[in-house]
């Protein structure tokens, strides 16, 4: 729920704008540490999810490590207080100058998706005189149940190495002196919802762990990913971590000594954003009304890229319940939010939530129409 002190404020902001409840925030980073501590599991927030200066800060102040994309999140990582023994470095396709980056600040993994990579990775390391440590990370085939566009585990994905290339890995590795592989690193998708897929990538890492085992390779850490989603139409539910953990705990065997790695994104961040608009206009279409809003695919891409479902509500009217096409001002008929939804009858000015989106939201921003990015509010600043 946003609370009514905050909707009497919206009026008088700049529409529009991500409103961060840092309750809700703080909530499920204080759920997230207590099954952190319970389970031993250590955290890394997928970074990318979202990297608002302020709420890195947050997360970092917690003690959680960073799962970055980029030099760029790894800086940003380090500049909101994360410490480089705890950040860890993902990505297809890491440039020269990103890799070099890393090296000298010291982060804590590498997590490699190529040999071509791991030999990039080798040459650098080897000129700086560092020895680097690496995951790798496999693809296990395992179909997240997603869409297709954040599915990231299935064969023809970009992602990963795939099991029947780990012998020539493991081969490539023994002639890099600057390379210490420490661990095997997954990520299947994101917005998994069906738990059953968890268990089957549990089994899936349980096979891969026999397959090193029997290679006699030691693996300190096995590092899970992220992918647990949330529950969009109920935006005021808190993620299921406990469940979440519990699953992990009960499907995942560890050798001794080995550490779990787990790297949440979206459950982190998604329920305490919402894109804050107001009603510009109200159109009749030849079979819907169309509810302009001041918000775009800019501000907000996940229902034009995914198709994705976020709530919306009107947060000013109560008047009887009608349809509506709630649609963006860009140059793009995918710039809409939802079609036919019901919403008390609107008007130009109300104000307009988008609700969990907090995750993937202002960090996939964009300025295209040459529109302003949105802005941001803060609970704490009303
Ligand atoms: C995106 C990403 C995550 C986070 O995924 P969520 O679905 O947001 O939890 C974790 N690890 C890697 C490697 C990623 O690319």
């Amino acid at each position: 729920m946003i609370s009514k002190n905050a909707v009497s404020k919206f009026g008088d902001l700049k529409t529009p704008f991500y409103y961060y409840d840092l309750n809700v925030l703080k909530s499920n980073l204080d759920t997230l540490k207590k099954e952190s501590q319970n389970s031993g599991y250590k955290v890394h927030y997928a970074v990318k999810a979202n990297a608002n200066p302020r709420i890195l800060k947050i997360i970092s102040s917690y003690g959680f490590g960073a799962d970055c994309v980029s030099w760029n999140e790894i800086d940003s990582a380090l500049k909101a207080g994360f410490d480089p023994s705890k950040v860890v470095f993902a990505g297809v396709g890491k440039s020269d100058y990103e890799i070099k980056n890393a090296i000298n600040a010291g982060i804590y993994c590498f997590n490699v998706e190529s040999i071509p990579e791991l030999e990039v990775i080798e040459q650098f390391a080897s000129e700086l005189n560092k020895t680097v440590q690496i995951a790798l990370r496999i693809n296990p085939l395992v179909e997240a149940h997603t869409h297709k566009y954040i599915t990231t585990g299935v064969e023809e994905s970009k992602f990963g190495i795939h099991t029947w290339e780990l012998e020539n890995v493991l081969k490539a590795l023994t002639a890099m002196k600057h390379i210490i592989l420490i661990g095997i690193h997954f990520h299947i998708g994101s917005q998994i919802t069906r738990m059953a897929v968890f268990q089957s990538l549990c089994t899936h890492i349980n096979e891969l762990q026999d397959w090193f085992a029997n290679r006699n390779v030691d693996l300190k850490v096995v590092n899970v990913g992220g992918g647990l989603g949330i529950d969009y139409k109920n935006p005021d539910k808190a993620p299921v971590f406990a469940e979440y953990f519990n699953l992990m705990h009960e499907f995942i065997d560890l050798k001794p000594g080995q550490e779990l790695h787990l790297e949440p994104g979206r459950s982190v961040v998604g329920q305490c954003g919402s894109l804050i608009s107001k009603v510009l206009y109200i159109k009749k279409g030849s079979n819907t009304i169309f509810a302009i809003i001041d918000a775009g695919m800019t501000d907000l891409i996940r229902p034009a890229l995914y198709q994705a479902h976020h709530k919306i509500e009107n947060l000013t009217s109560k008047g009887s319940i009608y349809k509506y096409d709630v649609v963006g001002p860009i140059c793009e008929s995918s710039d809409t939010f939802a079609r036919y939804i019901e919403l008390p009858e609107t008007h130009r000015g109300d104000i307009i939530a988008i609700r969990s989106a907090g995750a993937y939201g202002e960090a996939m921003a964009s300025r295209y129409n040459l529109r302003d990015l949105p802005g941001t509010v803060f609970s704490d600043e009303l």
